[in-house]
Formats: C-alpha cells, sequence, structure tokens
C-alpha cells in the first residue's frame, strides 16, 4: 500500500467515478437548500432527496461527490463524544456515488470491490460485506448482493454475513423510499479490539468494539413504503452510497485515531506551535487538542457557507460549537483569540477543493475573532456566576432554569455550562433547561414562516405526474422562459380552486392556474414573482370584443421541482381546462423589477470596490419598488464611503455597458471570477449574468437566474435611501432605481419647494435660509429667557412684600407664574440673599401640575426648621409627596387647585417647628 494523502484519496474516489461515467457535483451547503425540516445537511444523499421522492429530475442518471456534512445532535452523534474518542466528528466529509434510475447492485458492488482492492490496494481478507436478512422473515433476503459479493476476484466467501433490520435495511422515514443495504466493513486486526476478554463481548462484524470499522455502506432503494405494514416496489431503482471519508483515510494512511491523518494534524499543530507545547503536553491535553481541530474545522465551514453565530437554530450551534472550541484553549492555555489561526489552517489544508472557503477566507477569520472576543467579554461573568451557583448547591443538580439563566444572560451555551459541571462533580438540569428554552422560543415561533405541509407537497408533485402521463406535460415540467418574452400564446392544463382540482373555474373564484409554458418569474433568488393577467382573446372575427375571461395573477409559485403555479383571481367568464390563453406578464412592473436587478448586482460589485472583498451578499430583495442588499461589512458606511458607491453605480448606468447572459458549466463560471452566493444550489449548468464589453475588464458577474436589462443606461438613475444595520457583521442598503428614483427625487423636490414656499426663498437658497432662521429663532429663544427673569425678578420683588415674620424668623409663602423649577430655585436664592436669614416656601402649576420648592437659611436649621419636611407637609395637600435636604427640597403633586390653601399652611408649620425645639 502506497501512502496517499488526503487530497489524492478524496480525487482518485471522484476520478473513479467519473471514468464509470458518473458526473461530479459540487458538494451542496451545510445549509439544505430547499429542506426546512433538516437543521444541517447530515448525509450525501440530501441533496438529491427530491429525485428519490419523484419531485425532482437532473440532467444526469449517474453523480458523485463529497459532500460536507454536519451532525451535532441526535442518533448518530453526541457533541460529548467529540474528542473524547478518535472518530466522532461535528463536520466532516461523505463520499458518496448515486445511480437515479440506472445501474444497480450489480455495478455498484464491483465497483466498490474494485475502487477499494485495486484502486487503494486494501488487503482483501480484511474486507467484510453484510447484506440483508429479515429476522422477522417478512421481506425478501437480499440473495441478489449476497451473489454478486462472492463473485468479487479474491474475496473470502465467508466474509459475506448477513444482519437484520436494524444494521442491513435504510429507509428514509415512516413513509417513502426504502431497501435493504450492504455494509463494507474493515478489519484492523485483533489487537484492535478494546473489548478483548470482556463478559459477553463477541469480536466480529458489528461486534461494537475498535477492531471492525463500517468503511462503506450502499443502499439499494427498491421500494417505497406506503404505510408501516405496505411496501411497493419501485419501477426504478437507486443506488444510494456513503463513505466516511475521514475514516477511510485513517484506513489507508494507516493511523488508529483520524486526528493523526492529514486532515487534522495540520490544525493540531498550528495549536502547538501556538502555545509552544511538547509534543508530551501536547498528550496530556489530547482532548482539548481534537476539541480545537474539530470545532475549528466545523466553524470555518458553517460561516463558508454563510450562517453566522447567533441565538437560534443554525446559528446557535455555530455559536455553541465556536465558543466551546475558544473554552477548551483557555483551559489549555490560551489567553486571547486563537481560533482564526486554527481556521487559517484549514482553510490551508482543505481550500483546494473546498474553493469558497479561499474566497471567503478573510471573511471567515474575521467572524471568528469577533465571536470569539465578544465570548471572552461575557466568560469571566458566566464562569463567575457559574461557581456560585455551584458553591451553594445542596445537591450534585443544577437547575434547568440556573443553565438556562447561564445562556440567555451571559452566553453560556448549555454544552459549556455542562462540561464545567461535570468536570467538578455535578449535573445539569437538562430537561428544565429545555422546557425553559421552549417557554422563550414559544413567542417566536408566532412570526415564522409558514411552509407547505408534506401532504400539500406530495398532491401538487402528484398532479405534475398525472399531467405527465396525460402528455400535457413533458418530462421536464413546465416550460420555464421568463427571459426572452413578457407573453405567451398558451393554454390551460390545469385549475386549482379551493384545494380541488376543477374542469372550470366562475367569475371570483380563487384559482391556481397550470400552464404547459409561462413567461411569469417565479420568487428565487431574492427576486419577486411576476403578476399580470391570463386571457382567453376572442377569435379574429370578432374584433373588438373584450376577452371571453380573464384571470388576474398575483403570485407565480414553483411547489414541487417541474411545477409552476400562477396564483389569481376569475376577473371575467368561465375558464375552462384545454381553453387556449395568453399568458401576459405585467410589463412595467417587470421593468422595474429588472432595472432594480442589474442595479443589485452594480450595487455589489461597487461596494466590494469601495470597501473591499470582504464584502459578500448575505441576502436581497428584488421588488418593483425598491432593492434591499445586505452584506458583510463591520462598520457603518461614512457618508464618503456612500457617495463613491451611488456615484460609482450611476456612472457605470451612464455608461450604458451591455448586460449578457451565458450559460457554462459550473466550474468554468466560478473559475472565471463569477460571484457565487451563500445557501443558492447551483447544477452542473450555471446562468452567469456579465455587465461589461466582451474585450475590457467586467463590471460585474454573478451566478444568477434572475431578469435583467438589455444594457446599464436602462435603469435610469440608482438612489440610496437608507443603510444600516442588521446583525452582527451585516448591514442593509435600501435604494431605488427607475420610476423609484424618479418618484423618490420628485417627492423630495416637491418637499423642498414647498419648506422654500414656506420660508420665502429660492430652493437653491433653502439651507441657507434655513440656518439663518435657525440662529435667529435661537437668539429669540436668548432674549426671551432674558425677559422671562426679569419678570420674575420683579414679581419677586412684589412677593417681597408679603413676607410675614414668624417669632423672629422672616417667612415667605406664595404661588409663582413660572414656567420651571430652576425658575424657583432662582428665586430661592435671591430671598435667601435678600433676608440672610429665613424660610421660603414656593409653589407653582407647571404643565399643569403643582411643583413645590422650599428653602431654609443654614443658621436657622438648628432651630427645628427642615426645608425636606416642610416640601412635604405642603405636597401632602396637593395630593403628592416629596422631599430633600434641610436646606432645600423639592416636591410634586396631582391637585394644581390646591395650591394656595396648601402654601397657606407654611407660617403655621413654621410657627411649630420653631415651639416644638424651643
Ligand atoms: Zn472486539
Ligand atoms: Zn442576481
Amino acid at each position: 500500500m502506497k501512502m496517499l494523502t488526503s487530497a489524492e484519496i478524496r480525487q482518485q474516489f471522484l476520478d473513479f467515478f467519473a471514468e464509470m461515467g458518473h458526473a461530479i457535483v459540487p458538494s451542496a451547503s451545510l445549509v439544505p437548500a430547499d429542506d426546512p425540516t433538516l437543521l444541517f445537511t447530515n448525509a450525501g444523499m440530501n441533496q438529491f432527496k427530491d429525485v428519490f421522492l419523484g419531485r425532482g429530475t437532473r440532467p444526469y442518471k449517474r453523480a458523485a461527490d463529497t459532500q460536507k456534512c454536519m451532525r451535532v445532535a441526535g442518533k448518530h452523534n453526541d457533541l460529548e463524544d467529540v474528542g473524547r474518542d478518535t472518530r466522532h466528528h461535528t463536520m466532516f466529509e461523505m463520499l458518496g456515488n448515486w445511480s437515479f434510475g440506472d445501474y444497480y447492485k450489480k455495478e455498484a458492488i464491483a465497483w466498490a470491490w474494485q475502487l477499494l482492492t485495486e484502486v487503494w490496494e486494501l488487503p482483501r481478507e480484511c474486507l467484510w460485506v453484510t447484506c440483508f436478512k429479515d429476522e422477522k422473515g417478512k421481506l425478501e433476503t437480499d440473495e441478489e448482493a449476497a451473489g454478486y459479493w462472492r463473485a468479487q476476484p479474491g474475496i473470502d466467501p465467508t466474509h459475506v454475513l448477513y444482519f437484520g433490520r436494524k444494521d442491513n435495511f435504510w429507509e428514509m422515514g415512516d413513509t417513502g423510499p426504502c431497501g435493504p443495504c450492504s455494509e463494507i466493513h474493515y478489519d484492523r486486526g485483533p489487537e484492535a479490539c478494546e473489548k478483548q476478554g470482556a463478559p459477553g463481548h463477541v469480536c466480529g462484524v458489528n461486534g461494537d468494539c475498535g477492531r471492525y470499522f463500517e468503511i462503506w455502506n450502499l443502499v439499494f432503494i427498491q421500494y417505497n413504503r406506503a404505510s408501516a405494514t405496505q411496501l411497493d416496489p419501485l419501477p426504478a431503482k437507486h443506488v444510494d452510497t456513503g463513505m466516511g471519508f475521514e475514516r477511510m483515510v485513517s484506513i489507508l494512511q494507516g493511523e488508529d485515531s483520524n486526528y493523526k491523518t492529514d486532515l487534522f494534524t495540520p490544525l493540531m499543530r498550528r495549536t502547538q506551535e501556538m502555545l509552544g507545547h511538547t509534543n508530551a503536553q501536547v498528550e496530556e491535553n489530547i482532548v482539548a487538542y481534537r476539541v480545537i481541530a474539530d470545532h475549528g474545522r466545523a466553524v470555518t465551514f458553517l460561516i463558508g457557507d454563510g450562517v453566522l453565530p447567533g441565538n437560534v437554530g443554525r446559528s446557535y450551534v455555530l455559536r455553541m460549537i465556536l465558543r466551546r472550541a475558544a473554552r477548551f484553549g483557555r483551559k489549555i492555555g490560551f489567553t486571547g483569540p486563537f481560533l482564526a489561526s486554527v481556521a487559517d489552517a484549514v482553510i490551508e489544508t482543505m481550500g483546494q477543493h473546498f474553493t469558497e472557503l479561499v474566497t471567503r477566507r478573510d471573511y471567515i477569520l474575521r467572524v471568528i475573532t469577533d465571536e470569539e472576543e465578544r465570548f471572552q467579554r461575557t466568560l469571566d461573568l458566566g464562569l463567575a456566576r457559574l461557581d456560585s451557583v455551584l458553591s451553594t448547591l445542596e445537591d450534585q443538580i443544577v437547575p434547568g432554569p440556573e443553565a438556562f439563566k447561564l445562556y440567555d444572560t451571559f452566553g453560556l451555551p448549555l454544552e459549556i455550562t455542562r462540561d464545567v459541571a461535570e468536570e467538578r462533580g455535578f449535573f445539569v438540569d437538562e430537561q428544565g433547561f429545555q422546557e425553559a428554552l421552549a417557554g422563550q422560543r414559544e413567542k417566536a415561533r408566532a412570526s415564522e414562516k409558514f411552509e407547505m405541509d408534506d401532504k400539500t407537497l406530495s398532491a401538487y408533485s402528484d398532479a405534475l405526474r398525472q399531467l405527465q402521463d396525460k402528455g400535457s406535460l413533458g418530462a421536464g415540467g413546465v416550460e420555464h422562459d421568463p427571459y426572452t418574452t413578457v407573453e405567451m400564446e398558451t393554454a390551460v392544463i390545469g385549475l386549482l380552486v379551493d384545494g380541488q382540482w376543477v374542469q372550470q373555474a366562475r367569475p371570483s373564484d380563487k384559482v391556481q392556474v397550470i400552464l404547459p409554458a409561462t413567461p411569469f418569474y417565479v420568487e428565487s433568488g431574492g427576486q419577486v414573482a411576476d403578476t399580470g393577467v391570463i386571457v382567453r382573446l376572442p377569435q379574429e372575427t370578432a374584433k373588438g370584443a373584450g376577452p371571453l375571461w380573464e384571470i388576474a395573477i398575483s403570485d407565480t409559485r414553483r411547489p414541487v421541482s417541474g411545477l409552476i403555479v400562477h396564483v389569481g383571481e376569475v376577473k371575467s367568464g368561465q375558464p375552462r381546462v384545454g381553453e387556449p390563453c395568453w399568458a401576459l406578464v405585467a410589463p412595467d412592473r417587470r421593468w422595474d423589477i429588472m432595472r432594480n436587478h442589474t442595479a443589485t448586482h452594480l450595487l455589489h460589485s461597487q461596494l466590494r470596490e469601495v470597501l473591499g472583498t470582504h464584502v459578500q451578499q448575505a441576502g436581497s430583495l428584488v421588488a418593483p419598488d425598491h432593492l434591499r442588499f445586505d452584506f458583510t461589512h463591520s462598520a457603518m458606511l461614512t457618508q464618503d464611503e456612500l457617495d463613491a458607491v451611488v456615484e460609482n453605480v450611476n456612472d457605470l448606468i451612464l455608461s450604458n455597458y451591455p448586460v449578457n447572459v451565458h450559460y457554462e458549466n459550473y466550474k468554468d463560471a466560478v473559475g472565471s471570477g463569477a460571484m457565487a452566493l451563500f445557501g443558492e444550489k447551483y447544477g452542473d449548468v450555471v446562468r452567469v449574468v456579465r455587465t461589461g464589453w466582451p474585450d475590457e475588464e467586467l463590471v460585474s458577474q454573478e451566478l444568477c437566474g434572475g431578469t435583467h436589462v438589455n444594457s446599464t443606461a436602462e435603469i435610469g438613475s440608482f438612489l440610496v435611501v437608507s443603510e444600516g444595520s442588521v446583525g452582527a457583521g451585516i448591514r442593509r442598503v435600501e435604494a431605488v432605481t427607475g420610476r423609484g428614483a424618479q418618484s423618490f427625487i420628485l417627492s423630495r423636490l416637491n418637499k423642498m419647494n414647498n419648506a422654500a414656499a414656506y420660508l420665502l426663498c429660492a430652493p437653491d437658497e433653502l439651507d441657507r435660509k434655513v440656518q439663518n432662521t435657525l440662529e435667529q429663532l435661537q437668539a429669540a429663544q436668548k432674549e426671551l429667557g432674558r425677559i422671562r427673569r426679569e419678570m420674575a425678578r420683579r414679581d419677586f420683588e412684589a412677593l417681597m412684600n408679603t413676607v410675614q415674620t414668624v417669632g423672629d424668623v422672616p417667612v415667605l409663602a406664595a404661588q409663582v407664574k413660572v414656567t420651571d423649577v430652576d425658575a424657583m430655585r432662582e428665586m430661592t436664592d435671591w430671598y435667601r440673599a435678600r433676608v440672610g436669614s429665613g424660610v421660603i416656601v414656593l409653589g407653582a402649576a407647571i404643565e399643569g401640575r403643582p411643583q413645590i420648592v422650599a428653602a431654609v437659611t443654614d443658621d436657622l436649621t438648628g432651630r427645628g426648621l427642615h426645608a425636606g419636611k416642610l416640601a412635604g407637609a405642603v405636597a401632602k395637600v396637593v395630593g403628592g409627596g416629596g422631599g430633600g435636604k434641610p436646606t432645600l427640597a423639592q416636591a410634586g403633586g396631582r391637585d394644581s387647585k390646591r395650591l394656595a390653601e396648601a402654601l397657606a399652611l407654611v407660617p403655621g408649620l413654621v410657627c411649630e417647628a420653631l415651639e416644638v425645639s424651643a
């Protein structure tokens, strides 16, 4: 056996199946494109699920790939195992080959044997295979597969074994495609068994020890499960195989641990270099090293596929894994962010095949470091809090609500709380945690998007199949051409009213219309669906007559691949299935959309030009009245940056660059620099939209299925109407073009004209006029303040005539007319300055509410007088309260009408206080 690198092993697998006539397809994103039931892509077959369910087709019948997969919980993986053993991972690669109704068991088995024994030269005596034999005796034994296995050159026939439903029968779900499978196991020799001599251990295939490794599962999909008891044979049989790449590499490189293969050693080495650890220290901390390597890979790929750290769903998983790795890092000596450097090693190791990592390198590294820093700020607080929780517990169980609070308030993922608790001999009440979490999520759920259920989906795919059987639709389904025309002569082949298929609809019926071909665009890639009408026009002879019937179309959808429905309402007449008709897209609205879509591409390219190539599209909406573009960038755009972007885009518009569309091979397109977007699903052949002159550097090129103008001048003009943040590291720009820009400009001009008319100036002088007016206003306010003080001073002089003497103390209690409490305080200062020694209590109704200020000169506080008590006593009468220092206090109330009555109490209160203290 020659030593192969992991890159060579991956390539040899793909080359082998390419030679056998397979299309080599790119790995789908870790974020499943059309499967809302799935958190992450977790198997190679995910991207082909629609084919197996009969809802979709592909231009090829044989395919092979390596698929990025992610498993973080459930029957296949538990996070705690990762790092503690040598073969569990969160993110891993699955190699696979598929036949969609093409070759079957014979070829699949022969090729598997050939690849393993001839290409990779694995010793035949170490290979074991298993076939299906129903322990309940109800399903057919897979002698077909067993026979092919025994026929392979050099195979030991005693190495062909039979197992039951648990090991060798594969099902997609409770219903749906299923069938027997054949597993290939590799015997690593008796010394690899860690259970030797353990009571009850039978050392053999499926014996659950380290000796026999399952390396490849060949699934033969031959039934459709209709119910728990009914299996129907499928007309077209499929093959679906999966090989764990990391494990295969460990076998071919002769290592007993996945972490010792060249997939992981560069990551471990990077960590070791940063810490300056000796090899012995690495061994001492091997679990942390493995966790950092495994999680570092997962984090890099997740961010590369557009996931950002957050608190729900995929975002939570990313945050949790990243923080878990960061905490393990702290345990072995890191004091600052370090994961970006591990991610860098991941990109060096895997970027050659997964080129999206290289393209998004800077972005990935920045997101990681941002999140690590955010975590570091909360981690100490969280751990301190956990410490105090642990030290006060009476038993060994951390209550669920406490764990939830650590998560919710301190950003400590449950998995970290559990790690820390377990290290110190505690457990976490995880059920309690989940309950607290569910309570919080309940609120969020109401806002979640409605997803079509499986039943509705099957109704549509049944309809599609029936239309195809009848010949109303071809094998490719509805012909979709929104690109070359906005009107098309066609015919009604299906009508759905209130969920029922009908032959004829009546006026005001809400209908879904199926046509064999349509120019209506279906919402995708952020571009909204077309609206318009479907009409039956009268014969040539009946010129001048109105349509025989008309349906207003408000939405266009693709419920299942191959089927397009036009959603609308019958405006007049009675449309029937089978009748000819015209499908007419609302043309003005469509032009608005096309302008906004092409402008979106120009905006994307100019954001990268002005801000840098870290800018990646993170979301987009192309509607008729505006466009919205979300992109990765961590800072707010300065006015200069924004101006530059807007100016550049308008320059590109004025230069009238042609917009060209080409269909090409995915690899060629990406190789020539076209931008592929997060979360988009690309087939073999992609559509590339390029803006620019053929012989010059392109202005923009993107993989895109949208509709576009022919040349940039058709956009008219481009204006940004808002810029803001929509989350960590994501900015949003909203803009208008064409008619939208026109009406935006006109409405702004109108407002300016109106404002100029109010201010009696020319619109051009508006800004200077506004500034002048504001200055005048300020001066006037200043003057007004001065006058008010003067008036208050005069009022005060008048009030001084009402000072009474209680004992030997001058007392002033009066209601004043002021607009704020400060004015009253100022009056108390004047009073103190005038009398030297005395008491003053003022009241005023300010904005309808009574306010009271009381002051006592210092010398009198020793004689029982207290401003706070005076203010409080007076305020009580007006329905309020308050207090303050002995020398100055303030209080408020509710009933202004009783202010005079309240203030009249003051002399008595002063008298009382003096008497008590004397
Ligand atoms: Zn064993
Ligand atoms: Zn586009």
